[in-house]
């Protein structure tokens, strides 16, 4: 389960996707939300648009792995598809805040990779949520307001990328799955394929 966590706007929406295009090994984790769709987003692609009452059903009902309030909206990470995903044995990519991971973090510390992403600046972090120009300016200015307070968290994360250029990112992003991939408790079969050389296979 990798988690990719940044202030809104920081660009981890670009990097998921661009990682997803490129990995057949991985799944995207789609989450449900009540915040309004933006123009250019797809449901059921970027996220499912569901209003509050069956947000509130599906909590009731154990169906959300974890959920959260952000920016006044709430989200959460529908459990059958990413539990389906897992025992295929697939990789999941999660896009979701500090307050998600810390609740994965409880259930599945040794299967999570946490990645937080970082802008180079404040003043860049403003021009790119202005330039996704999908936004008002009020929701723009309520993001700038919480960028501070979501960046503390990266203390909590196993890995930190100041998104500066995005191929470095990319680049960056990449090697962390390649060395995570590389994990002994992650490579199952290594004990039969150790035991084959030892016998000579
Ligand atoms: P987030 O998902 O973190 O809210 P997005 O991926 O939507 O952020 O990115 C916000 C804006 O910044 C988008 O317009 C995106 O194209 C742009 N962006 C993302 N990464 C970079 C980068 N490395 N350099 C310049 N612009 C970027
Ligand atoms: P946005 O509205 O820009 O798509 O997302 C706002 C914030 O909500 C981002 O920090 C994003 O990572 C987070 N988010 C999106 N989906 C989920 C989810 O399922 N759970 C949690 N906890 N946060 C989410």
């Amino acid at each position: 389960m990798l988690v990719l966590s940044s202030p809104s706007g920081a660009g981890k929406s670009t990097i998921s996707r661009e990682i997803l295009a490129a990995d057949p090994e991985i799944d995207m984790s789609v989450s449900v939300t009540t915040r309004p769709r933006r123009p250019g987003e797809v449901d059921g692609r970027d996220y499912h648009f569901i209003d509050a009452t069956d947000f509130n059903l599906m909590v009731n009902r154990g169906e959300l792995l974890e959920h959260a309030k952000v920016f006044g909206n709430y989200y959460g990470t529908p459990k059958g598809p990413v539990m389906e995903a897992l025992r295929r044995g697939r990789d999941v990519l999660f896009d979701i805040d500090w307050q998600g991971t810390q609740q994965l973090a409880e259930h599945a510390a040794d299967d999570l990779v946490r990645v937080f992403i970082l802008p180079p600046s404040t003043a860049e972090l403003e021009r790119r949520l202005h330039t996704r120009a999908q936004d008002s300016d009020d929701v723009v200015a309520q993001r700038m307001a919480k960028a501070a307070d979501e960046m503390s968290h990266y203390f909590e994360y196993d890995w930190v990328i100041v998104n500066r250029a995005l191929q470095d990112s990319l680049e960056q992003v990449r090697a962390i799955l390649t060395s995570e991939r590389l994990r002994r408790r992650r490579q199952t079969g290594l004990s039969d394929f150790v035991k084959g050389l030892r016998e000579g296979q």
